[in-house]
């Protein structure tokens, strides 16, 4: 007989149709415990970082700036008009695109960018270490993408925009991460008045 020792990640096949993966039980519960903490982390349409996850990394952040006199960006963003999809193509449709928008959003961030769900349709994104300036061409590039993707549902296409504001610190002399989302609010709020699709910087 021949006797081979399996290491982790060996594939044993048997017959032709069924290959077994060798990994060690210590492995596999940790990759568990891993998915299971990360998922208690995320929103389950959009697997976006949760509203609690998302403030807490913000307050971190913030204070973070604050103490190193780093720069530290906030967009948030919201769907144009997305009563009108909801109620043209229905709930079902509206859930598809909030996902799909996650999708094109989490590829267009850094990895060091933390993207959470704000709200219903409403998402932001903490930009570490990047200034207002450089903010705001990544959420003009952000902005574009988006209303250049196409939102395919059953045989239509959905027109989907999103309105950006971005607020930074230290531009706004914020204290902690609350302050920076009302000065991001307040730069959507003036996207949103300025006619949407647009992204539109805290002054
Ligand atoms: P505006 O351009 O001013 O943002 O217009 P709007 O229609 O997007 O306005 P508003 O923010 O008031 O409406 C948001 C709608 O989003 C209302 C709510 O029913 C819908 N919504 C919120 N969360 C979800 C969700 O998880 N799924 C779906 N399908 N709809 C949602
Ligand atoms: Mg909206
Ligand atoms: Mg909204």
């Amino acid at each position: 007989v021949n006797v081979v020792a399996l290491r982790d990640g060996d594939k044993i096949q048997l017959g032709s149709t069924t290959i077994l993966k060798f990994t060690y039980h210590d492995k596999l519960e940790e990759n568990f415990q891993r998915a299971m903490y990360d998922a208690a982390l995320r929103d389950d349409l959009t697997k976006a970082f949760n509203k609690k996850h998302f403030l807490d990394r913000l307050e971190q952040e913030v204070a973070f700036a604050r103490r190193h006199g780093s720069a530290l960006s906030l967009l948030m963003f919201d769907v144009d008009h997305f009563k009108r999809v909801n109620d043209t193509f229905g709930h079902v449709a509206g859930d598809q695109v909030l996902a799909r928008l996650a999708q094109v959003t989490q590829s267009t961030v850094r990895v060091e960018d933390v993207f959470g769900r704000y709200g219903g349709e409403e998402f932001a994104v903490i930009c570490r270490g990047i200034g207002l300036h450089d903010a705001y061409t990544m959420a003009e590039r952000l902005r574009a993408l988006v209303a250049a993707t196409q939102f395919v549902y059953e045989a239509g296409i959905i027109p989907v925009t999103i309105s950006i504001g971005v607020a930074g610190y230290p531009e706004a002399p914020v204290q902690n991460g609350l302050e920076l989302i009302a000065a991001a609010d307040e730069a959507l709020y003036g996207a949103k008045r300025g006619g949407r699709n647009r992204v539109v910087l805290k002054q």
